[in-house]
């Protein structure tokens, strides 16, 4: 089974527990030189993100794509979003936006780290922002490799 199609099953658990909808539109053959383990970790803290900060009633939405030699994942929700001034750090270990809310969320602050960890160490890069009609939209990009792993 491809990695974004294991991580929406898993997932969907739980936002269905939440009454978060996920939806998810991905294309054929987008494969990118890395281990199964860290496009899981990636694809997975990106959607638990994208659930756990999300309320009852919210959307994520999830999009696999590729354009050009790039092989492009998009995760967006519909949440709170994140302040303008947090959007440069929140990759950093341990940040949090609110620590309160956070640790009533559970988790380390550590998932963002990682994927931007793995994303360098793989060629690739991740970028946070908000979007206009509210809630934030994390974009990842991969170098496309044709005899990859299949995301
Ligand atoms: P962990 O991932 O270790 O369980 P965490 O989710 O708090 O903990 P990160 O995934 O590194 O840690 O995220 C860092 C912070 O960025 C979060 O605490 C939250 O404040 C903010 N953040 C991340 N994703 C979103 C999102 N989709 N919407 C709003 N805020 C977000
Ligand atoms: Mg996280």
């Amino acid at each position: 089974l491809p990695v974004l199609e294991q991580v929406m099953r898993m997932m969907n658990l739980v936002a269905q527990e939440k009454g978060v909808e996920m939806t998810y539109d991905a294309a054929e053959g987008c494969t990118v030189l890395a281990a199964k383990d860290e496009i899981h970790q990636v694809i997975y803290n990106l959607v638990d993100n994208a659930v756990k900060y999300s309320a009852a009633g919210g959307a994520v939405q999830v999009s696999l794509r590729w354009r050009s030699e790039q092989v492009v994942l998009e995760v967006a929700d519909n949440g709170a979003g994140i302040p303008e001034e947090d959007l440069p750090r929140i990759f950093q270990r341990f940040y949090r936006v609110d620590k309160a809310r956070s640790r009533a969320a559970g988790g380390t602050g550590l998932g963002l780290s990682i994927v931007q960890d793995t994303m360098e160490k793989r060629g690739g890069t991740v970028e946070a922002a908000n979007r206009p009609g509210g809630g934030a939209v994390f974009t990842v990009r991969w170098p496309y490799a044709k005899e990859g792993e299949r995301l």
